[in-house]
């Protein structure tokens, strides 16, 4: 039946974790998924998910269906963690909001929502961006257009040519905005560049679709991550966002997260919302309970989420404190370039500037797997192998 059924290509982050395995090597490293881990390179479930889990297998709940929109009070306290809880559109009950399939659930629906019942169809992508929004928007029904973000020579934010491409955006056009740490090149607008995208974003009519997937990795602390989120509700955008617990609370496989809305009023909402359950319900009817019930407990007991807060800082410092020694480590091998942008950039990300080809080179030379495009994630970093790691890179470009 499936003769005519050609191979597709392999996910370009996936593929490297299949590679990673298949090496024997004990030195190897991957370096190519984003998922945190501990110091010994161990995947890291926080303590206070492990509480949560107690607490919730004492209570003996059943397993029935959630909502279509899920689990009401996680949707609750999910949302007053982004939005903060003193949020208008909270407060004054025109927030649509659906627990999603973590963020790549929430960016589906909400571009097929877009795709469905905003008059443009296309959604602009800051280059580069995480390569699954191009494939996301493109089965959403939205046509992919771009728009300039990183300066490959300064590798840093390339500002001034981000505003030049969103001015020339025709009016209303949506756009979407990484909230924080920037995936792949770990680098934000400063909060004043976030203001003045914010008053080009009025004068041009533009639509803010935020995609969330690390609040909290940035800095260190969820409320200064969500900076932008807040400060364009509060100047009255009607954004539009999409929020993750993946990354922060380390639920990857939980696949827990929000879709949500700011409409202009409650009747606008109940609106909004009927039309997102005609979304879900024939796509999955309704999401996961476990991972929603994980975040409510944790977000909902004082205690407990002031130990998650400290988790969520610990991994962020770790990270802070790999890019130093990774630069420091670097300079010392008198490695060919600038490798400031290790130190400055943000989040779970660091974008080298390795070229594709020195890449390949550290595959297959030296055993560490990382995307084509230069990215490795610092978690996959340690004591045990940031030395090796660094002389790799340090052989590969002297070339
Ligand atoms: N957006 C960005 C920018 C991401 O990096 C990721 C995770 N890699 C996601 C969304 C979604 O991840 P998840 O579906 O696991 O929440």
């Amino acid at each position: 039946v499936w003769a005519n059924v050609k191979a597709g290509p392999p996910d370009a982050i996936l593929g490297i974790t299949e590679k990673f395995k298949a090496d024997q090597d004990p030195k190897k490293i991957n370096l190519g998924v984003g998922a945190y881990r501990d110091g010994n390179g161990k995947p890291y479930v926080l303590p206070s998910v492990s509480k949560a889990e107690e607490i919730l297998f004492k209570e003996k709940l059943d397993k029935e269906y959630l909502p279509i929109t899920g689990l009401a009070s996680f949707d609750k306290l999910a949302t007053e963690l982004a939005y903060g809880e003193d949020s208008a559109p909270i407060k004054e009950n025109r927030l649509a909001v659906t627990q999603s399939l973590s963020g790549t659930g929430a960016l589906r629906i909400g571009m097929e929502f877009i795709a469905e019942h905003y008059p443009n169809k296309s959604i602009y992508l800051p280059t580069p961006t995480w390569g699954n929004h191009n494939a996301i928007a493109k089965r959403a029904g939205l046509t992919a257009e771009k728009y300039r973000y990183f300066d490959p020579a300064t590798v840093g934010l390339n500002f001034e040519a981000l505003k030049e491409d969103i001015k020339a955006a025709p009016e209303g056009s949506v756009i979407l905005l990484h909230a924080c740490a920037h995936n792949p090149t770990g680098v934000d607008p400063t909060q004043e560049q976030w203001k003045e995208l914010s008053q080009i974003f009025k004068e041009k009519k533009h639509f803010p679709f935020f995609d969330m997937a690390y609040q909290g990795f940035a800095s260190g602390d969820p409320v200064r991550d969500a900076f932008a989120v807040r400060y364009f509700v509060e100047q009255g955008h009607q954004i539009l966002l999409c929020q993750s617990f993946a990354k922060n609370l380390g639920l990857y496989g939980e696949r827990v997260g929000t879709l949500s809305l700011v409409t202009a009023s409650p009747e606008e909402k109940a609106r909004v919302d009927s039309q997102i359950k005609l979304l879900v319900r024939p796509a999955y009817s309704n999401p996961p309970v476990h991972g929603a019930r994980l975040v409510s407990t944790i977000l909902s007991k004082p205690e407990l989420k002031e130990q998650w807060l400290g988790e969520v800082k610990e991994m962020a410092d770790r990270i802070i404190a790999l890019r130093e020694k990774l630069y420091n480590k670097l300079v010392e091998l008198k490695t060919p370039g600038e490798w400031g942008h290790v130190k400055s950039q943000i989040g779970m990300f660091s974008f080298t500037g390795l070229k594709p080809e020195q890449v390949d080179q550290l595959a297959e030379k030296y055993h560490i797997y990382l995307t084509r495009d230069g990215r490795i994630s610092m978690a996959g970093l340690n004591d045990n192998n940031i030395e090796y790691f660094a002389e790799s890179v340090s052989k590969v470009v002297k070339g």
